[in-house]
């Protein structure tokens, strides 16, 4: 096992997605995962049944311990839910992580429809945690809706990516999943240049949670030192598998098969 992760960000019963597919990612990549969770969700394939935040304090009591004693060499932010909580991370990163890369999935929306943020803390977001972002990964409406700009195709893509890059994020994935079209491009965006990873649409309602284990397994390469593109490249083909290999379970958008890269099991 190489590089410790740790991630702050939101629980999901449903297994699919959250800091469950953040730990399953991360263990899928042969790192280590450590986590502060923000909230519990009472989730399954079909929705979020209920949200039950935890108290900003006790986020930073989780993230200063880990710190403290563990360590980390990538720190991963999914779901933040309100401007408090990120407004209290943000300080504590400020203070305890100084130098640790940092990966930030800017959860919006769940698949279902349901909020996982709340509107005002958007502006937060941007604000805060932007500036700390050593990569960002939105999909193509939490882009739009963090920069304003309208994200149809490559070169809207390209023009959210600056934005935030000129916000202070030192590189951006911007994701092209939800835009239509049988190929998918995700767009990154670093000091290096620009980079287009191209791929085909999968067939498949069994997406719950891509966009969690993608930024995970991310900051696990980035934890093990990988260069930012090779993260990147590594993480994308493992998500494809793992959408390729998904078990269907549930009535809804179903999990993904988090160890589609581990041995078979036979020993
Ligand atoms: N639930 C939690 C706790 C999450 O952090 C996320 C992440 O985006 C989701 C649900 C959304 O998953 P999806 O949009 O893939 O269904």
């Amino acid at each position: 096992m190489i590089g410790r992760v740790l991630v702050i960000a939101g629980s999901d019963s449903g297994g699919g997605a959250g800091i469950q597919a953040d730990i399953k990612a991360i263990t899928a990549m042969n790192a280590f995962a450590a986590t502060a969770i923000t909230a519990l969700t009472a989730q399954n394939t079909v929705g979020v049944h209920g949200v039950f935040s935890v108290p900003p304090e006790f986020v930073v009591q989780q993230i200063r311990v880990v710190l403290s004693d563990i360590g980390a060499d990538c720190i991963k932010l999914g779901m933040l839910a309100t401007p408090a909580v990120i407004d209290a991370v943000a300080d504590i990163l400020a203070s305890d992580a100084a130098g640790i890369p940092v990966v930030l999935d800017p959860v919006m929306v769940a698949k279902g429809g349901a909020r996982l943020l709340e509107p005002a803390a958007q502006q937060t977001v941007m604000a805060r945690l932007i500036p700390l972002a050593t990569l960002v990964t939105p999909n193509a409406p939490e882009a739009e809706a963090l920069t304003g700009a309208t994200v149809h195709g490559l070169d809207g893509q390209r023009a959210a990516a600056a934005a935030l890059r000129a916000a202070g994020a030192g590189a951006v994935l911007i994701k092209g999943g939800h835009l239509p079209g049988d190929q998918i491009s995700d767009l990154l965006l670093s000091a290096d240049g620009e980079t287009v990873f191209e791929g085909p649409r999968l067939a498949t309602r069994h997406t719950h949670g891509t966009g969690c284990t993608l930024a995970s397994a991310i900051a696990a390469g980035i934890a093990q030192g990988l260069p930012l593109h090779r993260a990147v490249s590594r993480a994308r083909d493992y998500v494809r598998d793992a959408i390729a290999a998904a078990p269907g379970f549930g009535a809804g958008h179903g999990p993904l098969d988090h160890a589609v890269w581990l041995s078979s099991g036979a020993s």
